[in-house]
């Protein structure tokens, strides 16, 4: 099944097209990586799926269903989503933070979950600490941390590793693979990580100023570019090291 369906998906803003007719989807129990330089429509094609940019045109199907604002908020409970642009409460302590996301988010047991998710990241010494307090590692585990709070179905990462260090970045990144093969999860990550993305993403899109120009199983796309690794996809199509 088709988790997300995207068709002919364009925004404009101000008279400038940031994505234009943009065709993909996200496939039951796989990640999706969405790649390409800054400006090339990464965040925004994130945005409309979460409901905060208004799309231009173009249509986005949830589980098979087209997606009206009637019942857009049907579909919250079973999606969630990370992006350094929408950032935690700064002054609410990260325990207060995921409390009130649980409850948002209607989590049943949320004790548990929410003990479950600490165990996960290994969260209990920054429970008491404010959010805005965290070094930018911690902030993108409990990010990450409230991003699977309701074991959605469908996650949105948006650049869940871009200002980490390697180190951090690499725990994220092995994290998002253990807890995926683990659950049956659908995720879709925007990266510029070549490397990231050629770990974690069965299928990758890569956009160039809000078009797509590669669309498909990452292997077959090293296969087509005759390349082992995605970073040499990547100069090849965005100029040369
Ligand atoms: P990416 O996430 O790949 O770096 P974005 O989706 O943020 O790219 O941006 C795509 C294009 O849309 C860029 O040209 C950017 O300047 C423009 N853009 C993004 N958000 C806005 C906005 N709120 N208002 C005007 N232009 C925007
Ligand atoms: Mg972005």
């Amino acid at each position: 099944m088709k988790k997300i369906e995207v068709k002919n998906l364009t925004k404009i803003f101000n008279g400038k097209l940031a994505i234009n007719q943009i065709n993909f989807s996200l496939k039951e129990n796989s990640i999706l990586g969405v790649l390409g330089p800054n400006g090339s429509g990464k965040s925004t094609t994130i945005g409309i799926l979460l409901g905060l940019i208004k799309q231009t045109s173009g249509e986005i199907y949830i589980n098979d269903t087209y997606i009206n604002k009637k019942n857009r908020f049907k579909f919250l409970n079973i999606m969630n989503f990370a992006s350094p642009y929408t950032e935690l409460p700064k002054r609410l302590s990260v325990i207060e933070n995921l409390s009130i996301y649980a409850r948002l988010y209607n989590v049943k047991n949320i004790k548990d979950r929410l003990e479950e998710i600490y165990d996960y990241f290994e969260l209990y010494d920054l429970l008491g600490k404010k959010t805005g307090e965290l070094s930018s590692g911690q902030k993108t585990k409990v990010a990450l941390a409230k991003a699977l709070i309701n074991k959605p179905q469908i996650l949105l990462l948006d650049e869940p590793t871009a200002s980490l260090d390697p180190v951090v970045a690499d725990y994220l990144k092995t994290f998002i693979y253990k807890y995926k093969k683990k659950n049956n999860i659908s995720i879709l990550l925007s990266s510029h990580n070549m490397q990231e993305a050629q770990t974690l993403c069965d299928n990758i899109m890569i956009l160039k100023k809000g078009e797509v120009v590669e669309l498909g199983q990452t292997n077959l796309v090293l296969d087509k570019y005759k390349k082992k690794k995605l970073e040499d996809v990547y100069f090849k199509i965005f100029g040369e090291k």
